[in-house]
């Protein structure tokens, strides 16, 4: 039997989450020993990732510096009866820029992409061509685990960035334009500007269903592209995603199922904002998180992840209270509403919101006023008052 590898650390997964602690543990803790394990050739796989700088604590934003490929310092909103424009910092983030960075923080023999896992322990990780790694600690962060553990809607979107044949003149974000017919749920399009005559397009629907009809979305995001006026030479890259937009559910049912006692990072640890999907703030504070520790050991490490996640978890209840309201107590057309309502209030309210980290006063301010969903139906949602028998049969 050949002698496995041995090193300090495994990040079993080389996208967003795992990526993002091993460029971190590279920076602050050059001695160590770790390996980055990702079946697939790239790190981070095919993503655009985007934050608002409010979504990341100022003391952790080193670890995201070295990977923005675009900024922006405003952004726009549009619905049927408010358009506004917010003055936030909003940047994203390329996955191959996070292959190169990560690359070349790390020594050539520490990042093993192409390469399979398919058993881990607190301490091991086999890969599927026989090689074994014996780790003083590992860290599952392969992207969603058993999702079915967890009460889900969906956000789902293709998006593509166009290079067209003229400039266009939107110097801004469009983050949510939700002006466009409502289909499967709440849709909106959302647009970044990347260049003079690039531009990416992303068609999203808030729906109760993960099926992703690529050829129906390309068509209406041919459309919209047409309504705006642009003219497009050609398309340069496509990327699509189901996120889940999660209501309620089992946590420790969903982090045991992939394994108990292994540590875990990004979506693997339920690690995402209930309402957008959204793992990068997660993945970021997570990674400071463990290069602060002093203990990386795998049960050490297991303590750590297991604690941040649920108390994250436990601390979100009101955004997966808000999901239920926007997936039960809405009917899908009517769900645009409740956003619409929601981009009228004070900006700092909605970064806040963004960032996970709404106060008490953001969440009265979000509850009170007129609902844009019926009460009964809304309190029914939240099981304030028993499902009617009509509900129940439908
Ligand atoms: C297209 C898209 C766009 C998104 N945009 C944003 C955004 O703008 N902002 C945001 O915050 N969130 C965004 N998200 C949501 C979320 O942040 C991302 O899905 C993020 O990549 C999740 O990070 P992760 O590290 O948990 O999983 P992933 O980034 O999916 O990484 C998991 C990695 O594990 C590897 N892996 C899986 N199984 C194995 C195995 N057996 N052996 C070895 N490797 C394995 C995979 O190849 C993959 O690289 C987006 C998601 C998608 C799909």
């Amino acid at each position: 039997m050949p002698t496995p590898l041995s090193c300090d650390l495994a990040i079993v997964g080389g996208g967003l989450a795992g990526g993002l602690i091993a460029l971190a543990l590279a920076k602050r803790r050059p001695g160590l020993d770790i390996r980055l394990i990702d079946a697939g050739d790239a790190i981070g796989g095919n993503h655009l990732w985007s934050f608002f700088v409010s979504d990341i604590a100022e003391p952790d934003r080193w670890i995201l510096a070295p990977l923005i490929s675009y900024g922006w310092t405003r952004y726009d909103i549009a619905f049927p009866a408010h358009r506004r424009t917010l003055d936030s910092i909003y940047y994203s983030i390329e996955s191959e820029r996070l292959d190169t960075v990560v690359r070349a923080a790390l020594p050539a023999k520490a990042v093993m992409t192409g390469r399979k896992v398919v058993e881990l322990t607190p301490t091991s990780v086999l890969l599927a061509d026989g090689t074994q790694i014996a780790a003083d600690g590992v860290i599952d962060a392969r992207g969603p685990g058993n999702l079915s553990r967890l009460d889900l809607g969906w956000q789902k979107f293709l998006g593509r960035e166009l290079s067209l044949a003229d400039p266009h003149d939107d110097p801004r974000p469009m983050v949510m334009d939700a002006t466009v017919s409502q289909i499967d749920g709440y849709r909106f399009v959302y647009c970044l500007p990347f260049a003079a005559t690039r531009m990416f397009v992303e068609d999203t629907y808030y729906s109760d269903t993960p099926t992703l009809d690529h050829a129906a979305i390309g068509d209406r995001i041919d459309s919209y592209v047409v309504a705006r006026g642009w003219q497009v030479e050609r398309v340069l890259r496509e990327e699509s995603g189901v996120l889940p937009v999660a209501m309620g559910g089992d946590f420790e049912g969903y982090w045991g199922s992939s394994g108990l006692g292994i540590a875990k990072a990004g979506m693997r640890a339920g690690l995402f904002h209930p309402t957008t999907g959204y793992s990068l703030p997660d993945a970021v504070r997570t990674a400071a998180l463990i290069v602060r520790a002093t203990d990386l050991s795998g049960p050490a490490l297991h303590t750590l992840t297991h604690g941040f996640a649920r108390t994250t978890w436990q601390d979100r209840g009101f955004y997966r209270m808000l999901d239920k309201m926007l997936f039960r107590a809405a009917d899908p057309e009517e769900r645009y509403r409740v956003l619409e309502r929601f981009y009228r209030l004070d900006p700092q309210l909605v970064r806040r919101f963004y960032a996970g980290r709404s106060t008490m006063m953001d969440k009265a301010r979000i509850l009170t006023g007129k609902p844009p969903v019926p009460v009964g139906r809304a309190l029914r949602a939240i099981g304030l008052l028993p499902t009617s028998p009509m509900e129940q049969t439908s």
